[in-house]
């Protein structure tokens, strides 16, 4: 694609970077057939290229973001689909990133719209506060029906539909500290704990522990690790994100340095795909270059380390499942059969759902922020899993986890609790219902 910035506007680094991939697109619209907005809604601007060439226009001008690309800009999920489509190699990615920053930087959203984003902010990525906010949405809950028929209070309607109706206690596994590995050592990785993902579903971390410990694998829970600072990240607020970069790389580097690690591992897949590019969120820190790249080379899916284990191969087991790949996993990260391949190692029957290239619809905060988009790509998505007549869902994100058992009755786990079970563990909780 030919493009038209002035040497001025080349002399910012983000705007240099977004010219190249630009440059890179031919217009082909290949990525049109695999995005799910543009199959949900049929728009071509809410399809990847015409994000691309609406991104163009608002750079190339050096002009605000207005009404017309925040709409289009916000309703894509983020899920990569179309990176993954994309012959010539264009980095959607860190394009939208750098839409999202200029939107946030350069756009006056309505008051409600600010709030809500300001709130989700200030609440998801703190799992105290989140855990508060989730014991007082139960309260809220009887109200949701009545909220979401009023504009002003819908989101939060929406939010309280989406609250779990239980809330574990704290668990240990988040607790700072190093747990030995219960077997002759081989290795020592850092876990993160996260934000969302040890309030709604502590158990995913808990398994981890316990299957690598087992496996003979020491596990670190560094003191002062918190959210990757995705969630922030989608919504452009940048400087909140780098934040929490800079944060985990200080504490991922001192761990590294002080014990030796192997491997960062982490159990949401969201999570995983931004840690592994904070080499490049942070490319232009001096302070933080190299050591962000080191973090982003040691940070590995809990799929990815457990196949460098060579597990044995464990005698079939009467259980099929239906593993939905995350389009984190698949897209962001290109993780596609190894988390497959562990759970048939496992002796488990795997199947694959139709369309497996479709989001769920979660994409972080999107299932609240575009609650209608997210609700029809949920419901298409259950549709497809429900028809592989499996027994369970396994999966590697907490967000899908979250979404996709709002629309099904079929029990759905991380895939690390069937590899737990496999390898001598307990019968998930959630399975001995
Ligand atoms: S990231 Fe997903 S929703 Fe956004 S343009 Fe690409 S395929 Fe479409
Ligand atoms: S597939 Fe790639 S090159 Fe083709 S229109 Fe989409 S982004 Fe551009």
């Amino acid at each position: 694609m030919q493009t038209n910035f002035t040497p001025a506007q080349l002399a910012d680094p983000h705007v240099a970077e977004s010219e190249a991939i630009l440059r890179k697109c031919v217009h082909c619209g290949f990525c049109t057939a695999t995005c799910p907005t543009y199959v949900t809604l049929g728009n071509e601007l809410d399809s990847p290229r015409g994000r691309i060439y609406l991104i163009k226009d608002m750079l190339e001008n050096g002009r605000p973001a207005d009404e017309e690309v925040v709409t289009h800009i916000d309703r894509c999920l983020s899920c990569l689909a179309c990176m993954t489509t994309c012959p010539s190699g264009v980095n959607y990615m860190h394009l939208v990133d750098h839409a999202r920053i200029h939107i946030e930087n350069t756009y006056k959203r309505p008051l409600k719209d600010r709030l809500m984003r300001a709130t989700l902010a200030a609440v998801l990525p703190y799992p105290q506060r989140l855990r508060l906010a989730l014991k007082a949405a139960r309260l809220g809950r009887p109200f949701a029906g009545l909220m979401k028929r009023v504009p002003l209070l819908k989101t939060f309607g929406v939010m309280l539909d989406l609250a779990p109706r239980g809330l574990a206690p704290p668990s240990a596994a988040a607790q700072p500290g190093v747990r030995p590995a219960t077997t002759e050592r081989r290795g020592r990785v850092a876990i993160l704990t996260g934000c969302a993902q040890p309030v709604l579903k502590p158990e995913i971390n808990e398994a981890t522990i316990r299957l690598l410990t087992r496996l003979g694998v020491e596990v670190v829970v560094p003191e002062g690790e918190g959210c990757c600072g995705a969630l922030v990240h989608h919504m452009g607020r940048e400087e909140q994100a780098l934040v929490a970069a800079r944060r985990n790389v200080d504490v991922w580097i001192k761990a590294a340095d002080e014990g030796g690690l192997d491997a960062i591992v982490i159990t949401a897949s969201g999570c995983g795909t931004t840690i592994k590019d904070y080499g490049h969120m942070l490319r232009l820190d001096p302070a933080y270059a190299e050591k962000a790249a080191r973090v982003s080379v040691l940070a590995k899916d809990i799929t990815e380390y457990l196949a460098s284990l060579d597990l044995s191969r464990q005698e079939a087991r009467n259980v099929t499942v239906a593993y939905h790949s995350a389009c984190s996993m698949q897209h962001g990260q290109r993780i596609t059969t190894v988390p497959k391949l562990l759970l048939k190692n496992a002796g488990f029957t795997v199947r694959d759902p139709a369309e497996g290239h479709l989001c769920c619809g979660s994409a972080g905060t999107y299932n609240i922020l575009q609650p209608e988009i997210s609700a029809t790509l949920k419901a298409r998505k259950v549709k497809n899993i429900e028809a592989t007549k499996a027994d369970i869902i396994a999966t590697g994100n907490i967000g899908c986890i979250t979404q996709i058992a709002t629309g099904t009755q079929m029990p759905i786990l991380h895939t690390v609790e069937l590899l737990d079970w496999a390898y001598g563990g307990e019968k998930p909780a959630s399975l001995q219902k």
